[in-house]
């Protein structure tokens, strides 16, 4: 097997996220913190499989199946380990340095040339005579010559095979531009140009290398947008237009704007707003959000002021909430786009538009309010129920605290109502009702934990404070179980060197599938409301030391008697005095 170096699977693992990959398998249903499914490996007809989306890992309580997202890939698609690490990492976009390159490898690089030679054809057709209606195009809507050659804006011929011959003179085999997503093949008919008659804006990495292609009609005709097919270089859902452009600036004013589309981040960018990423027309996916977070925390969703881009707002809020980012919301003119408000207004009032953007939780408020606009209980009641699920996405409590008194003096409510609607929410059941409902003792019971897992469970927590308490606490020698008390000895080196537990890297590093299984166990096992972590933490304790104080009671009550049969008093006046000590410590 090749050999990959751990930064290397870190960074593929950073870049990959378990819930998106295993969604292309299975139908993931949220549930809480989780999300489960049928699981894939054993029959079964009520759900026990477990995607975690924060430990990043899934595990099947009926099957015990488990692991991260390369196992998912070994254990469904029975790949060897190289193999799936080299799928993920092409996902991520990833070179894996390696001495020899695979043939994957050289693939992608051809396709990447492929796409560049591409983009280069498309540029140089937009000073072609036909390409006349297009320029006309582009200048009516504010494209300047400046901005075409920054964007790399060119255009599809209306014909067949304009792009097909010019590859072929280029002597790009057939079967490699199939791969580039660039042509389609009709049966018996040969193929033809995937885009035809259409403006076009290549889309590309953060490394600025072209991954796909955005194609626009001139005229008003539908569909107005159509992109590059999912290929090796492209993922949809985890590509945000403009980031290699806007990167740098969205770096250093701290602050990305989120736009729906090509045009609303060219035009800006002319008007000198540099920060900013489009999403294309949806809603923000995880992936999106994760790759934006690497190089801001704060945002501003701008999307056109419609339904819906309210909708698409209101769906991407939740998540960059989950991801702990800061988010405001600004709106423009009813009617309105970024790309046309720029032009018509000018960058200072947008600018203003954008200094005025709303916190999330008054944007939220006010869709509320003019939704049940009445100012009674039942509209008041409703808006609570309304704007509490997105409020509990917010991790920081002084956060929440927050939020809390700005709902109460918004929709004039009183502050005790709201936590205990709150705290109804937090109570609904989440994986096993059943379980989770009746709280700690016959939820450890039911699955079978013991108190030292459930002390690794809170490990898993990563609650500094908690954390800091267990280490002061306990010992790996304190656990009997072998495999827990390896475990322990992994998380405490883990704190030690790295000052947190990654689950992940845990499972890459251990060459023990046991160990591996366990930890992903107890990851996935959603924790019931405790109202007092501490104390089950304390009462964890106790019932371990209960059980190594009857231990070691039973085990000198057998040399004891050894000792007896050896008439050798001395031991047997150690042994009786330790004997007494133990019992009056229990
Ligand atoms: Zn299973």
């Amino acid at each position: 097997m090749p050999y990959i170096n751990e930064n290397t699977l870190n960074e593929i693992l950073g870049r990959t996220d378990i819930v998106a990959l295993i969604s292309e398998y299975l139908p993931l249903k949220r549930s809480g913190k989780n999300f489960t499914a049928l699981c894939p490996f054993h029959h079964e007809k009520t759900p026990s499989f477990i995607v975690s989306l924060e430990k990043q890992i899934y595990h099947c309580f009926g099957c015990q199946a488990g692991g991260n997202a390369f196992g998912f890939l070994m254990q469904y698609d029975r790949l060897e380990f190289p193999e799936a690490v080299e799928i993920l990492a092409k996902k991520a976009n990833i070179i894996i340095p390696k001495e020899k390159k695979s043939q994957n490898q050289g693939l992608i690089n051809r396709l990447y040339e492929i796409n560049e030679i591409t983009a280069d054809y498309y540029k140089s057709n937009l000073q072609s005579k036909e390409a006349g209606k297009a320029l006309d195009y582009l200048k009516n809507r504010g494209i300047d010559a400046a901005a075409i050659e920054r964007f790399q804006i060119g255009y599809a011929l209306d014909k067949w095979d304009g792009l097909l011959s010019h590859l072929h003179s280029r002597k790009i085999p057939l079967s490699l531009i199939e791969k580039s997503g660039l042509v389609i093949h009709r049966n018996n008919a040969g193929h033809y140009d995937f885009f035809r008659k259409r403006i076009i804006i290549p889309i590309k990495d953060i490394r600025n290398r072209v991954v796909a292609f955005a194609a626009r009609v001139l005229e008003n005709t539908l569909p107005k947008y159509i992109n590059s097919p999912e290929t090796l270089l492209y993922s949809k859902s985890r590509t945000l237009y403009g980031l290699n452009v806007s990167r740098e600036s969205i770096i250093s004013n701290d602050l990305a704007i989120i736009v729906e589309g090509y045009f609303d981040l060219i035009t800006s960018a002319r008007f000198g707003i540099d920060n900013m990423a489009a999403s294309c027309g949806t809603a923000l996916t995880i992936e999106q959000v994760r790759l934006l977070k690497r190089y801001s925390s704060n945002v501003i969703m701008l999307y056109d002021s419609d339904r819906a881009g309210e909708k698409a707002t209101v769906r991407s809020l939740e998540l960059l909430i989950e991801e702990d980012m800061f988010v405001k919301v600004a709106q423009l003119k009813s009617g309105y786009d970024p790309d046309n408000f720029i032009r018509e207004s000018g960058a200072l009032k947008f600018k203003e538009a954008l200094n005025n953007a709303k916190d999330i939780i008054d944007y939220k408020i006010d869709i509320l309010q003019s939704k049940y606009s009445a100012n009674d209980a039942g509209s008041k009641a409703k808006i609570t129920a309304e704007i509490l699920p997105l409020l509990n996405k917010f991790k920081n409590e002084v956060v929440k605290s927050e939020y809390i008194k700005k709902i109460c003096h918004r929709i004039s409510i009183e502050q005790p109502a709201v936590m205990a609607e709150l705290k109804k929410l937090n109570k609904h059941p989440t994986i096993r009702p059943d379980v989770l409902a009746d709280g700690f003792e016959s939820a450890v019971k039911k699955k079978g934990f013991c108190p030292e897992s459930m002390l690794i469970r809170l490990f898993l927590d990563e609650d500094e404070e908690m954390t800091v308490y267990l280490r002061h606490k306990i010992n790996p020698e304190d656990f009997v179980d072998r495999n827990l008390n390896r475990i322990l000895t992994m998380f405490n080196d883990a704190i030690e060197s790295h000052g947190r537990i990654n689950v992940n890297a845990l499972i890459n590093n251990s060459s023990d599938a046991e160990l591996s299984k366990t930890i992903c166990e107890l990851a996935a096992y959603e924790m019931p409301v405790i109202n007092d972590k501490f104390k089950l933490a304390d009462d964890c304790i106790a019932k371990i030391r209960e059980k190594t104080r009857r231990s070691r009671q039973n085990e000198i009550y057998t040399q004891l008697k050894t000792a007896q049969n050896a008439k050798d008093e001395n031991r047997i006046k150690t042994l009786l005095t330790e004997f007494q000590l133990i019992s009056k410590k229990g």
